[in-house]
């Protein structure tokens, strides 16, 4: 088996990530497997090498050993274009040059990842792409085109369960994605994430709870384009004092912080109650 941590050097790990990064890796010894990381880093505005090389450091201070070479997404964007182009053979991209406000302004109700966009653009034809527009799947087409039931195996309670992916989850929760960003052309998390686990041969996917409601839209994807779906384990999130799940944001959580006062990863494991 194989599985994956594939964190975004947008900030500094924090206690969250050594919970995902601890689960990952017990999750492929006790499974006899390999856990790969992956360096997801195709949101260029925001992506820092100092944050890379802070995951580095942090992930070999748990005591967390990988397989050279890591794969870096910001290495592989001919990758995504060709999958792009794939998708684009199919019909199944539009440009659009729509802002959040836009999109606020049109009335958009929130699904489970931002607003659900509200179609403004989904009737442009391809060849009208400017510069600077981003790509989304017109979800509805992409549906069409699948026939037989979509599903995945989630395998966090032990017991592996199948669950089922709607047409209401990916058009009402969802809708139409961006594939490519607006501006900056990077290739969008779920389309570099979703080959890459397909050209890494990931066979289980172990990530947090935060990311179940877009599995549906990774199995869509992985129709879509011929992959296999990986098993799924969406392990619980470490929340702060009130109970909010930490974000990166939050700098007092940050892993470099507590090695810094003395911490060890036993403190470490100890304070995000992981259990080896
Ligand atoms: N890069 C994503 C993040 O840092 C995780 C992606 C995944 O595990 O599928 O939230």
């Amino acid at each position: 088996m194989i599985t994956r941590f594939a964190p975004s050097p947008t900030g500094p790990l924090h206690l969250g990530h050594a919970y995902s990064a601890l689960t990952v890796w017990q999750v492929a010894r006790a499974l006899g497997g390999t856990a790969l990381l992956r360096i997801e880093d195709t949101d260029s505005t925001r992506v820092r090498l100092e944050h890379e090389a802070g995951i580095y450091e942090d992930l070999a201070w748990l005591g967390l050993h990988w397989p050279d070479p890591v794969r870096r997404q910001s290495d592989h964007y001919p990758d995504y274009d060709a999958v792009l182009a794939a998708l684009a053979e199919k019909e199944l991209l539009y440009p659009c040059d729509c802002t959040r406000r836009d999109i606020a302004n049109a009335g958009a109700v929130p699904g489970v990842d931002g607003l659900v966009y509200p179609g403004t653009c989904r009737d442009r034809p391809l060849d009208d792409a400017r510069a600077g527009d981003g790509l989304r799947l017109n979800i509805s087409k992409a549906l069409a085109l699948i026939s037989e039931k979509m599903r995945y195996i989630e395998i966090s309670s032990g017991l592996p369960k199948e669950v089922s992916v709607t047409h209401d989850t990916l058009v009402r929760d969802i809708g139409d994605p961006i594939l490519r960003r607006k501006d900056t052309g990077d290739p969008a998390y779920h389309l570099a994430c979703v080959h890459d686990d397909a050209v890494q041969n990931v066979t289980h996917v172990v990530r947090g709870t935060d990311l179940r409601d877009l599995t549906p839209l990774h199995v869509l994807l992985q129709r879509l384009l011929g992959y296999d779906t990986p098993l799924y384990h969406h392990h619980r999130l470490v929340t702060d004092d009130s109970g909010k799940r930490l974000a990166k944001i939050d700098k007092s959580k940050a892993m470099a912080k507590f090695r810094a006062e003395g911490a060890t990863p036993k403190d470490i494991k100890k304070m995000i109650g992981f259990v080896d």
